[in-house]
């Protein structure tokens, strides 16, 4: 079987039903197999695996964590064409994976979970998909991820415009940009990637900021075939290129985010990050305009080689006044009045915590309690980012402090480690209810509160970031912690944190 052969069991109740047909729903289904459960569905909203590297197929797309950590530990690659892997070849990994894993015959692709009801009487979750299938349940895991759901810009008139408006989730690949005027809505990670890829075949290129992103030069190098074959020949070496990665990446990220406090080193990082601008932008004014008046960390900062430098180009404009509203034909700024253009790209990122991408459908436990509802009264909360009183069978992968802003992979399995135990547990037992205490979910919950002081997020310099880290109550639900602390945890939590019935 093929990783895009799809699930043709339409029997409607499983062990173990997955949403979510990305990374963290295929790193689950791995272990979950290894596990011994073999009655599971991997529910998924597109034709083929992958998630995220699915639907992110723009210009200039790859992963800005090095390639060497972003990937399973038990599934090493060896012949990434870069250090920072292209998106087609993590697409490509994905299928490898799900090839491998012998996982197609558990997927079914193009549904979309739209309500889960916990039936207390039956112990099990009642489903109801897209497609109008009736599912059961007896554990659900959810691993939609978080980063899925397009965001359109509020912007008035954004719908009437009568070129062509594509987001950066669904480039439109039979859309020829070449000698085309193009605008550019925002300046995040996607962004970065896609502003240097395009420039050169555009006629004219506006990119509209709102808040500058820090951007760093990224070490991507090619991988030559001498480099692949000493990954894959000489004993050791793909866990030690890992393990080099991994404290890059931990550092830069996690421990810089959450340990401030600790290493004080954010100020000689913003400087070099400042000189790093000025070494590439030639306009004072654009110069200006491209260096972030917010601390480096605030809000998830990028890495790339030429994205800075494209806005030298003569064919590029940096408009920083704010968009006033979108006509049939044109951009219109407050300065900059109105830029006629025709393709629209909406790099304006995705649902975050938004309420209805958490989760990205009606989820009712415990007589009827409305998951989306309970977090919107008591915030965002999860016991170790996974589980929630009052839903019982019900795990989540990245819930809220469940990420810490490593690489996805190592998370992904330590979260996976925490719910394979709690299943292992409960078939022991003959359990067929699991939920977490209340009392565990609170020591957690409060735990993450009191350990979040370190984090720069509570530093004046956030005040200016726009960072959608921050949630409506003005809580960051990012881990603060130490992936290796994540991991371990994962592995020793204890087992009486979860009633079992
Ligand atoms: P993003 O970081 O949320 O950036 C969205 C951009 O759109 C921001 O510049 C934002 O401005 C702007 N924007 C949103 N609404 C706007 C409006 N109404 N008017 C004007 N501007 C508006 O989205 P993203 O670039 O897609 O990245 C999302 C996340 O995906 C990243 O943080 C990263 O975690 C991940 N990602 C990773 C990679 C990679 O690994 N290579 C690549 C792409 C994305 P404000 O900043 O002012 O809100």
């Amino acid at each position: 079987m093929t990783a895009a052969s799809p699930n043709t069991d339409r029997s409607a109740h499983h062990e173990v039903v997955i949403i979510g047909g990305g990374f963290s729903g295929i790193g689950f289904a791995i272990k979950l197999r290894q596990a011994g459960f073999e009655d599971f569905l991997i529910i998924d909203d597109a034709d083929a695996p992958g998630g995220t590297w699915h639907w992110n197929t723009y210009p200039g797309v790859a992963v800005d964590i090095p390639s060497f950590s972003y990937q399973f530990s038990f599934e090493k690659r060896k012949d990434w064409s870069r250090s920072y892997a292209p998106g087609r070849e993590l697409k490509q990994y994905a299928e490898q994976c799900v090839a491998k894993y012998g996982l197609a015959q558990f997927f079914r692709f193009e549904t979309t979970v739209v309500t889960a009801d916990w039936d207390g009487r039956g112990g099990l979750w009642r489903l109801v998909t897209s497609t109008g299938d009736e599912l059961t349940a007896r554990h659900l895991v959810n691993a939609s991820g978080v980063l899925t759901r397009p965001n359109t810009p509020d912007i008035r008139g954004v719908d009437d415009f009568a070129g062509h408006t594509m987001h950066t989730a669904r480039w439109d690949h039979s859309l020829d940009l070449r000698g085309k005027r193009v605008a550019v809505i925002g300046t995040g990670a996607s962004a970065v990637q896609i502003i240097p890829a395009i420039a050169p075949e555009v006629d004219q290129l506006t990119v509209y900021q709102r808040t500058p992103i820090w951007c760093m030069p990224k070490p991507d190098i090619a991988l030559s075939r001498p480099m692949q074959w000493a990954l894959g020949r000489i004993p050791g070496s793909q866990t030690v290129a890992r393990l080099a990665s991994q404290a890059f990446v931990e550092i830069t990220f996690p421990v810089a985010a959450h340990y401030e406090g600790i290493l004080h080193f954010r100020p000689a990082a913003e400087k070099a990050a400042r000189a790093y601008v000025r070494s590439q932008v030639t306009d004072p004014e654009t110069r200006e305009k491209l260096t972030p008046r917010y601390g480096l960390g605030c809000k998830r900062p990028s890495f790339h080689n030429s994205y800075l430098s494209t806005f030298n180009r003569d064919n590029v404009v940096l408009e920083t006044s704010p968009i006033t509203h979108i006509s049939a034909d044109a951009v219109h700024s407050a300065e900059g009045g109105a830029r006629e253009i025709d393709v629209l790209i909406l790099a304006t990122g995705f649902k975050v915590m938004d309420p209805d991408n958490m989760p990205t459908y009606t989820l009712r436990g415990v007589d009827g309690l409305d998951l989306t509802d309970w977090w919107n009264e008591h915030r965002l909360q999860a016991y170790e980012g996974i589980s929630v009183p009052g839903f019982p069978n019900y795990f989540t992968i990245f819930g809220p402090y469940g990420y810490n802003g490593s690489s996805y992979f190592a998370l992904i399995e330590a979260q996976t480690a925490h719910i394979i135990r709690v299943l292992e547990h409960a078939r022991k037992e003959r359990a067929a209810y699991v939920e977490v205490t209340q009392a565990a979910n609170d020591r957690f919950f409060a735990e993450m509160l009191r350990r979040r002081g370190n984090q720069i997020f509570w530093q004046d310099s956030c005040a200016n970031a726009n960072s959608y880290y921050f949630d409506k109550n003005g809580d960051v639900p990012l881990r603060p912690t130490t992936t290796i602390e994540s991991a371990i945890r994962s592995r020793r939590f204890k087992m009486s944190d979860y009633s079992f019935g």
